[in-house]
């Protein structure tokens, strides 16, 4: 049985299709568009919330997985924090006005200067490994760190369906491997010899994932900070990050798992963790983002091609790259809508859907059974909200879509503008533009002359 999350979402879904082809944000002249369904992200962090109860928790959204400012704008508003990874990530996070005390730090390459930032900003950081926790060190040293100081930990639980989503395996490149001799000696050495250290954090594994599997990694993490607040006698670890990586179902509009599936299973294998005895920070990004989003796109052209009947549309390896990439690791249901953005209902034939990278593999679909398509008709790829518009990929020099935020109400849709597609002159700006002669000239001159000082590459304005 259908339930009403997944009866609304598809209703709103498909009204949404048709306003955007209606109002033209999706046709010729746009023939890609990304759609956000804006009550839809609203009830997922509803959904999050509601799961934890009463348990003081930390919600932070994993900006990679949608880094996107008026979307963090809105999850801020919601009352989430951010989880941010890059130097970028946390610009982002604060144009959108997250204030510092709700932003985590958790990049596996931090510079010192970015250990810095955070540090004298008060975000929360959360230490990778013994070199950069050498790093802070020297920074606290300085007076600076205001915030919360973490150490992550690998349990090293093993691995789920899909390896490059697998965060906690033997030999994982993120956090401190628990099992490896020595690891927990280490650890509970470094928490002893600094006051300052506060916080535990393990981000298990991501899409592919098992529920048991994250709560085997969330057990083992939470009785470390139990060991290493019993052999220091004091209450030092306060704080437990959890991380995300709740896995998302792509067969169809149903959220499953759900938060509150994922809130039983942690209560079952670890119900302490839930107990209020440790502040606790979440940081899911799929999770909250992925059904909530679409991928439109305009069929161009048809053919058949050896017996395959092949569907080219404007959606292709540049939005949808790991499903391109990775098809059995990143398959994606498929809709086939009218030109006016209305369900087709015609028998199904077994179709391919190419993108327009010049590259053969650049199929989001292949073998599906869908209402014939043809030229102008649209294509949707549904659960395209995580990760999909924050992982844009240059090839061709393919301009980033736009994004459109919409609510639809019983007889009206109103969009709201997330991003502008990116412009052809961006698209020539960013690959070098102001540069057009560097190398004509770089041939043109001698090696025995000096270069002007001009012609150098300034490392000041390359890291603008
Ligand atoms: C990517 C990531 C997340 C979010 O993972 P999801 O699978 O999108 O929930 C959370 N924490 C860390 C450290 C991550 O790298």
């Amino acid at each position: 049985m259908t339930s009403a999350v997944a009866r609304r979402r598809r209703a709103a879904r498909e009204a949404a299709l048709a306003q955007a082809v209606a109002q033209g944000l999706l046709g010729p002249e746009q023939p890609l568009v990304g759609l956000l369904d804006v009550d839809g992200i609203r009830a997922s962090v509803d959904a999050l919330t509601a799961a934890f109860g009463d348990t003081p928790v930390l919600h932070t959204f994993a900006a990679k997985a949608c880094a996107l400012v008026p979307v963090l704008r809105l999850l801020a508003d919601a009352g989430m924090g951010c989880e941010v990874a890059s130097p970028g990530e946390l610009e982002q996070a604060l144009a959108a006005g997250f204030a510092p005390e709700r932003l985590v730090l958790d990049s596996p390459a931090k510079t010192v200067e970015e250990l810095r930032r955070a540090l004298a900003h008060g975000i929360a950081v959360n230490i990778d490994n013994f070199q950069e926790l050498a790093r802070v060190d020297a920074l606290v040293a300085e007076h600076l760190a205001a915030g919360p100081i973490g150490i992550r930990v690998n349990p090293q639980v093993g691995a789920g369906a899909i390896g490059a989503m697998s965060t906690a395996t033997a030999t994982s490149k993120f956090g401190i491997a628990l099992r490896d001799p020595g690891a927990v000696e280490a650890v509970v050495e470094a928490f002893a010899r600094r006051p300052w250290l506060n916080r535990l954090h393990a981000h298990v594994g991501s899409q592919g994932c098992p529920l048991p599997l994250i709560a085997a990694g969330l057990r083992a993490t939470y009785e470390l900070a139990e060991h290493i607040n019993t052999v220091l006698g004091r209450r030092q670890i306060t704080d437990l990050d959890i991380g995300g990586g709740l896995p998302v179902n792509f067969a169809d509009d149903e959220d499953d798992p759900t938060f509150a599936d994922h809130v039983a299973q942690l209560r079952a294998a670890v119900p302490e963790l839930l107990d209020g005895s440790y502040r606790l920070v979440t940081e899911f990004g799929r999770s909250l983002l992925a059904k909530n989003g679409t991928i439109g796109s305009l069929v161009e052209y048809t053919k058949t091609a050896g017996g395959r009947r092949i569907a080219i549309t404007h959606a292709g390896a540049q939005v949808a790259t790991r499903t391109v990439f990775m098809p059995q690791a990143w398959p994606l249901r498929v809709g086939a809508f009218d030109a006016h953005g209305r369900p087709k209902h015609t028998p199904h034939e077994i179709q391919d859907i190419a993108g327009p990278c010049c590259f053969a593999g650049d199929l989001t679909a292949v073998g599906r059974a869908l209402p014939l398509l043809e030229p102008g008709d649209v294509v949707a790829l549904y659960d395209t909200g995580a990760y999909y518009f924050s992982s844009h990929f240059a090839y061709n020099s393919l301009p980033r879509p736009a994004v459109y935020g919409y609510r639809a109400g019983p007889d009206t849709v109103h969009f709201a503008t997330v991003r502008d597609a990116q412009t052809l002159r961006e698209v020539v700006r960013e690959s070098g533009d102001a540069h057009t002669h560097a190398l004509v000239d770089l041939v043109s001159t001698s090696p025995s002359e000096n270069p002007s000082d001009e012609d150098r590459p300034d490392p000041e304005e390359a890291a603008q």
